[in-house]
């Protein structure tokens, strides 16, 4: 039997820590001064860095994006029976505290301008469902949702946005950071995302005490008294001083990331643009994207399986579009306004390999694969 030549495996996207190893250096620190656990100066460090790094006055840090979304909803005082509207095309962290909170979501279709959520569809919603409690937007694989548009109508509801950046460090919006527009935005350093503490998010406002109030909750609510005090719900969501020492590394090698992802973004571009019915993602003159994922969609004869497959054989991973929350069997009850974009987009969509730590030969080999489809 002929043996198959072993090649490295090609990942979507993996953990890439600096050259330097600064993010050894704050860990070690933690080391030194016993400051493993719970809090040290890592955390306070690492909020302070943030908000610098997007523009925002405060933030607090948390075990996860998923944490960060569940206390921005409390912030906005989402409560049992609320409604909340959700985009539809997204990862299901971004829906699931809508549930923890027992609130209700509304699901709405994305703009195939953006891929995110659908102003048009947006204020249809509003005119149907008029008491709604908050909105939620989401920057989807590091593009930017159209935010005049989306704010221009929730101010004009006087409803409070919360921004799921967990996928879009290092975007912004006609120059402004995205996870800065709304009340509150969220960032997610899970393993896969462009910057990782291993696992951990951010929640970003300018509003201080909203902020104060989700690091109390964050903390099991423990009053300022000598005894365990609890006047509300806790929960256990602070990040690890640790783990902020890996983030506050990772914050330094930021920009390095978004130049690689649009390396790899314009690569790809490049090789595979003439193929029949393939195009990319889409670009709008307000948007600085990071890249997190390339993304294309096919609408030709060969398909996305096709396309997954031959990856697969070849040892290279990449993955479907998000499938829409409203074709979720845990979701599909909830109410739903929009067309069919975003089941497009799941039906077309391949997020190809965007690892940061690829070389030109492995990208080349990416591309050689799925032009053989062509042929
Ligand atoms: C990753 C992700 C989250 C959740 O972040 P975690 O840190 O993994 O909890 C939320 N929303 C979107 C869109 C994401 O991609």
């Amino acid at each position: 039997m002929a043996e198959k030549i072993k090649v490295d495996k090609i990942f979507l996207a993996s953990p890439h820590m600096s050259d330097e190893g600064y993010e050894k250096e704050y860990v070690e620190e933690a080391f030194k001064t016993n400051w493993i656990a719970p809090l040290g100066e890592n955390v306070d460090n690492f909020e302070v860095e943030l908000a610098q790094k997007v523009g925002s006055k405060h933030a607090t840090a948390l075990s996860s994006g998923t944490a960060a979304i569940h206390l921005a909803l409390k912030a906005v005082g989402v409560e049992e029976g609320d409604i909340v509207f959700c985009p539809t095309l997204t990862f299901s962290a971004t829906a699931n505290p809508i549930m923890y909170q027992h609130a209700t979501p509304v699901f709405i279709d994305s703009d195939s301008k953006t891929w995110n959520m659908d102003p048009i569809a947006l204020e249809e919603a509003f005119q149907k469902y008029p008491d709604v409690k908050a909105v939620l937007v989401v920057h989807l694989y590091g593009l930017s949702a159209d935010m005049d548009a989306i704010m221009e109508i929730c101010n004009r509801y006087n409803v409070p946005v919360i921004e799921d950046a967990a996928e879009s460090l290092g975007t912004f919006y006609k120059g402004q950071h995205t996870g800065t527009f709304g009340d509150y935005g969220i960032f997610s350093f899970n393993g896969n995302k462009i910057i990782t503490t291993s696992g951990g998010g951010m929640l970003v406002s300018d509003d201080e005490e909203g902020i104060s109030k989700a690091r109390f909750w964050s903390t099991q609510s423990r009053e300022k008294e000598r005894h365990y005090e609890h006047k509300e719900i806790g929960f256990n969501y602070r990040m690890s001083n640790v783990a902020a020492g890996i983030g506050r590394g990772q914050l330094k090698v930021l920009d390095d990331r978004v130049a690689k992802k649009t390396y790899i973004y314009d690569f790809y571009k490049k090789e595979l643009s003439d193929l029949e019915g393939i195009e990319f993602m889409p670009s709008n003159v307000w948007d600085q994207p990071n890249y997190w994922l390339s993304v294309i969609t096919l609408n030709g004869k060969v398909r996305p399986l096709d396309v997954m497959e031959a990856l697969e054989a070849e040892n290279i991973e990449s993955r479907p579009v998000w499938k829409p929350m409203h074709l979720q069997p845990f979701f599909n009850e909830y109410n739903y306004v929009g067309g069919n974009v975003s089941e497009e987009l799941f039906e077309n969509g391949i997020c190809l390999p965007s690892d940061t730590k690829m070389t030109d030969v492995e990208l080349r080999r990416v591309c050689m694969v799925i032009k053989s489809l062509w042929k």
